[in-house]
């Protein structure tokens, strides 16, 4: 640019100096009407315009040289500049138009620089926010090419963000019914919003399609709800097991009631056979009641741990004495195998005692005369490990962990026994002492083993 302004004021000067020398010319001999030659009057004219053009080009490069090079300094300076990083001033300028200019750019650099900052702040920010998001989030372009993702999305559907930017939707998502809702908002311009039970691994997923305002594209927003809808179907499974639980006895007690009030009372053997099963449910909707109000109490934090240094061994044979008379009427072998030196750890001796006597009274109940009950106790990798395992029904491979659940009875057979609470207490004590409790089939392959972790 600034090369063109210095050869067009050169070519303005030589123009100048022609036509001055042409004027002149034209004035020299129209007007003096001089005696001399045409050749030497055409002589001393090209003289003349030489002169001219040499004077007027030297005067143009000189007086060019000073506002050029302002304008390269300009020039120089735009070119230098870094969006986000500071930048050196331009030097006064005079006031006349370059300096003008010098100040509009240095102005403009300035808001130029602070747009810049303001939107990679902005872009720090949402990328923070983006990446802490616990829900999915892919932006697509207009074709359905994914431009960027979070790493919620990657880790729902389990890829890489490098891998995912230039791929289509579809290719990552791998399922046609998410990718339905996409096309349609594309397609429409319109927000979509489904809710898709994805079958694997129980995948339930919310998702908000919604288009980009200033280009074509759409967010896609993708909420993991299978936890969500887990908790739902534990409680509508607990309502269910709780009303079901409570039925029997309670429509038992009723009847028995009802019976005796119409004339049962009057025979005397009936009365006391209906009077024992009366007295039987009560029991049995006792022990309900108890275990949801031991189980609340141990939810809300009420129940505080009482840990002192125990030797769990101790606290293990106390329960198995417990359950021994009921082991002798039917005829199961109650083992122990717990080493004779002492083993410390830090618990609430009851609750945990009560943890053993939950579990050895299952394998008592599950298991039939003939059979055995073995506790054991040991130390593994800093942790005490109790396991009791049993040569009973065992467990089904689907409700080894559900078994944990509140009122969750696996056994449909023995329905009847039991109230369905006493793993979930016991496992609500465990994790309250830092441990950890699972089930599993025994290695032998028939009935099942307990077992528990405690941090020693
Ligand atoms: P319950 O009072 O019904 O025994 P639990 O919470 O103790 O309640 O156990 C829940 C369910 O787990 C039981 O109903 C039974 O189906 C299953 N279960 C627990 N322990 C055993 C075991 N040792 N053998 C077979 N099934 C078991």
């Amino acid at each position: 640019m600034v090369k063109g302004i210095r050869k067009g004021l050169v070519a303005i000067s030589v123009l100048v100096g022609v036509l001055n020398t042409l004027f002149f010319a034209i004035y020299v001999v129209f007007v003096f009407e001089p005696e001399f030659s045409p050749g030497v009057i055409a002589f001393h004219l090209f003289l003349t315009m030489a002169a001219c053009i040499a004077f007027s080009v030297m005067a143009v490069l000189l007086f060019s040289r000073f506002f050029v090079r302002q304008l390269q300094n300009i020039t120089v300076f735009i070119n230098s500049l870094v969006p986000g990083k500071p930048f050196e001033k331009l030097k006064h300028y005079r006031d006349d138009e370059i300096g003008e200019l010098a100040f509009s750019s240095g102005k403009m650099a300035e808001r130029f620089n602070e747009s810049v900052c303001q939107l990679s702040s902005e872009k720090g920010k949402l990328e923070l926010i983006l990446s802490r998001m616990g829900d999915g989030i892919f932006v697509l372009d207009g074709e359905g090419i994914v431009r960027s993702v979070n790493p919620s999305a990657e880790t729902i559907f389990g890829f890489s963000a490098r891998t995912a930017t230039g791929m289509s939707f579809i290719e990552i998502v791998r399922d046609y019914e998410l990718d339905k809702p996409v096309r349609r908002c594309l397609k429409t311009k319109k927000p979509q919003q489904e809710y898709l039970d994805l079958g694997r691994d129980g995948l339930y997923l919310g998702m908000v399609v919604t288009p980009l305002a200033t280009e074509p594209g759409c967010l896609v927003l993708i909420q993991d709800l299978s936890r969500l809808r887990k908790l739902q179907l534990i409680r509508k499974d607990f309502i269910a097991n709780v009303s079901h639980e409570l039925r029997t006895p309670v429509s038992s007690i009723k009847l028995l009631s009802e019976t005796l009030r119409d004339g049962a009372s009057d025979d005397p053997a009936v009365s006391g056979r209906f009077l024992n099963q009366l007295v039987e449910d009560a029991g049995k909707l006792d022990e309900i009641v108890q275990g949801m109000t031991t189980l609340a109490r141990i939810e809300s934090g009420e129940a505080r741990l009482v840990k002192k240094r125990v030797d769990i061994g101790a606290v293990a044979k106390n329960a198995v004495s417990r359950l021994q008379g009921l082991a002798d009427d039917k005829k199961i072998v109650l083992k122990t195998l717990i080493p004779p030196e002492q083993m410390m750890v830090m618990a609430d001796p009851a609750q945990l005692e009560q943890v053993f006597y939950n579990i050895i009274h299952n394998g008592l109940k599950f298991t039939s005369s003939g059979g055995e009950v073995v506790t054991r106790i040991y130390c593994d990798h800093h942790q005490l490990l109790a396991s009791i395992s049993d040569t009973g029904i065992g467990i089904e491979p689907a409700d080894l962990e559900r078994i944990f659940e509140r009122f969750y009875k696996a056994d449909k057979a023995h329905s009847g026994q039991g109230s369905g609470l006493g793993l979930a207490i016991s496992r609500h004590i465990i994790e309250a002492h830092g441990g950890r409790i699972w089930a599993e089939p025994t290695p032998e392959g028939h009935g099942s083993r307990i077992s528990f972790s405690l941090p020693v």
